[in-house]
């Protein structure tokens, strides 16, 4: 009896030791069997924003042999799987699906040797460079888990696989359909991204914003036109367009709160034709950066003034002022709902330990456009991080070994296995706690 008390006391003590979730098994399973072949798949098999079709039927079928019901064709080549499973709220879990016209030099085994027509009519090398192959194969598994899994969670489960995130229009483009109104408005949405940035099974949550909105600015200067010899009879755009690019940096700089972020960036200026004539127009292509509604308006609002200001400044009259346009499509910043990460983090803490979470190191301003399904209207919702690069290979690259290639780059890899695993498994556990048992 004293020997079975002992060994229990030292079974009962080795337990923190095997705290880690208890899903991991039947998700590495799931990969060995299952999904280690489907991202193999996807990423041989990278389609180009707006033409996910195979992507898509794929993943219709995946879902459907577990049985979602399965709606095809929403915003394009979108769809939306549902498996209604009692009472309970609406979770929705979004990936998104395209690859982008990069030829793959990884030279990894299973590269994409695909190529495709693009949107202008060219032949280019299509490649997931940005590693959505990693989302929606995750998405698989989350689905097959939850799926075998029904009487562990009570609520309905709606899975979305987004097309066209890397040229915009996907989100918007289910929402356009009138998403919600088929299926249903979720209470909560959850979506994440791998990142090569990241540590191989980390997992990363903000609280805040973890993509930032994106507007899209011309500014057309109307200067008057002249001989380059003769510059007292004319009004030079090109002197005005270039005060405007050094004043517009004063916006950031002096007129934004310090702790509030914003960027300014004009990627493009063009104006003239040759070198002795002084032209009569000056275009200027602009990206706005913001990580909320309030520093969008202020930034833009001072855009327009900077440029009428200094327009003004050159001497050119109230009717000649640059015209100034903001693009119809703006990106909404992806703002994470703050109760919903911090329960979110919490969950991560308790089910996958302590190492699993890490903080995000979010240094720039890119934008994502999953903020169209949570914005308007409000859904609390999260946008986490997934690392995809082992940490060896962080090492090796600061001891002068080879550099972690970025996102979009031809020589960009994930190792799928720790991403996809630690991507289905996060999921699975925030739609535990947000879809009880009831
Ligand atoms: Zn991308
Ligand atoms: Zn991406």
């Amino acid at each position: 009896m004293k020997l079975i008390i002992t060994a229990l006391l030292i079974l009962l003590s080795c337990q923190p030791l095997f705290a880690a979730s208890d899903l991991s098994g039947d998700i590495e399973n799931d990969y060995d069997q299952h999904l280690g072949d489907l991202w193999d798949h996807f990423h041989r098999n990278p389609e180009l924003s707006l033409m996910e079709f195979k992507t898509a039927e794929r993943l219709t079928k995946e879902l459907e042999a577990v049985g979602f019901k399965v709606t095809e064709k929403i915003g394009g080549t979108g769809i939306v799987a549902m498996m209604e499973n009692g009472k309970g709220p609406m979770v929705m879990v979004r990936a998104d699906m395209d690859g982008l016209p990069v030829t793959e030099k990884s030279g990894l085994p299973n590269a994409s040797t695909a190529t495709m027509t693009d949107w202008d009519g060219n032949e280019v090398g299509v490649m997931h460079a940005c590693g959505h192959d990693v989302h929606i194969t995750s998405l698989v598994g989350t689905g097959r888990w939850m799926s075998a899994n029904k009487n562990k969670w009570s609520g309905t489960l709606m899975l979305i696989g987004q097309p066209a995130e890397e040229k915009g229009p996907g989100a918007s483009a289910m929402m356009d359909d009138n998403i919600w109104q088929k299926f249903g408005q979720p209470d909560y949405a959850l979506a994440f991204h791998v990142g090569s940035t990241g540590v191989a099974g980390k997992v990363y949550v903000d609280e805040g914003s973890p993509y930032a909105g994106a507007d899209t600015v011309d500014i057309t200067v109307h200067g008057i036109g002249a001989h380059g010899a003769y510059p007292h009879s004319g009004k030079d755009p090109v002197v005005i367009a270039s005060q405007i690019v050094l004043n517009l940096q004063t916006i950031i700089s002096r007129e934004l709160a310090p702790r509030d972020a914003g960027v300014i960036t004009v990627g493009a200026l063009h104006s003239g034709t040759k070198h002795n004539i002084i032209s009569d127009r000056a275009e200027l292509q602009l990206t706005v950066r913001s990580l909320n509604p309030r520093v969008r308006t202020q930034l833009l609002d001072a855009i327009e003034r900077v440029a009428h200001g200094t327009a003004r400044t050159a001497g050119l009259p109230e009717d000649k002022l640059p015209d100034v346009s903001v693009s119809e499509f703006s990106y909404p910043p992806t703002q994470n709902d703050k109760k919903l990460a911090q329960r979110v983090k919490r969950i991560v803490l308790d089910k996958m330990g302590e190492d699993t979470l890490a903080e995000p190191d979010n240094l720039g301003m890119g934008a994502e456009d999953f903020g169209f399904f949570t914005t308007d209207p409000y859904i609390p919702s999260v946008y986490f991080g997934v690392g995809g690069t082992p940490a060896e290979d962080f090492e090796k690259a600061k001891n002068g070994g080879p550099a972690v290639p970025s996102h979009h780059s031809p020589l960009f890899k994930i190792t799928p296995e720790p991403a996809v695993r630690t991507g289905v498994e996060a999921t699975i556990h925030m739609l535990m706690d947000l879809m009880p048992a009831s």
